[in-house]
């Protein structure tokens, strides 16, 4: 269907094309507001500062099961060889209650006994330490675990409220282009470009109404030659910010 003011037949049928624009432009800046409100959702900025946290956490949890990883293998180390010790130590010591061996074997058995004895408490020390060590360890990984699921749980419901609030956003941008889409059949396909490319340079206003001299957009007045110039012009604009005026 032709556009009825692609030709501009009577100053009658300018007025309301301009008109209908200004409802455009009012439908554009509500959708703007509402795109803006969808960024900036009070849950985006808590959303992120959750998944900050819960990646500190992650890499704290990394660290800490590596660092228990790495003790627990000291320690199976440790317990292994107080074991060999041990067996050695209770071979040594049958062998010397067996007797039958001269007196210098046996001076030198008991000396090895001695000595594994020496070693044998110095490796049960050790396995102590490393159990009370072990402990700290544990909890940490423990705590980092269930921090981490409180975390991702939080994050979780700030998820599900975003969607939400981006759900009923979309749905009300959708039924403002509906809007929108009716607003502009009207206007024509040459001012609806003029319109986007105003609105794009000067700040989202394209179109302003223009009362008692002065023009909506940048607040000059004309002056009464400006205007005339202005409003011979099929589609009036402002003599100093070039928008579209609406008389
Ligand atoms: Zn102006």
């Amino acid at each position: 269907m032709p556009h009825p003011d692609r030709n501009y037949p009577s100053a009658s049928m300018r007025i309301p094309t301009l008109a209908d624009l200004l409802d455009v432009q009012e439908l554009d800046s509500q959708i703007d507001r509402l795109l803006e409100r969808r960024q900036s959702l009070p849950e985006l900025e808590r959303f992120k500062n959750e998944h900050e946290s819960g990646q500190r956490l992650e890499e704290e949890l990394e660290e800490a099961r590596a660092e228990l990883k790495q003790i627990e293998l000291d320690l199976d180390k440790a317990e292994g060889e107080l074991e060999m010790l041990e067996a050695k130590l209770e071979e040594h010591e049958t062998r010397l209650f067996a007797g039958g061996m001269s007196a210098r074997e046996t001076e030198h058995m008991r000396l090895e006994v001695q000595s594994l004895r020496g070693q044998k408490d110095a490796r049960e020390e050790r396995v102590l330490a490393m159990l009370e060590e072990i402990d700290p360890v544990r909890q940490r990984v423990t705590d980092l675990e269930s921090e981490l699921a409180t975390v991702n749980e939080r994050k979780a419901e700030l998820e599900r409220a975003i969607k939400e609030e981006w759900r009923k956003i979309d749905a009300e941008i959708a039924r403002k282009e509906e809007r929108k889409t009716e607003a502009a059949s009207p206007v024509s396909e040459d001012l609806m470009d003029l319109y986007d490319k105003l609105r794009r340079i000067k700040e989202g206003v394209a179109i302003a109404s223009y009362d008692h001299g002065v023009c909506g957009g940048c607040h000059m007045a004309l002056s009464p030659a400006e205007e005339e110039e202005a409003f011979s012009d099929e589609i009036p604009r402002c003599a100093h910010c070039r928008r579209i005026l609406v008389a």
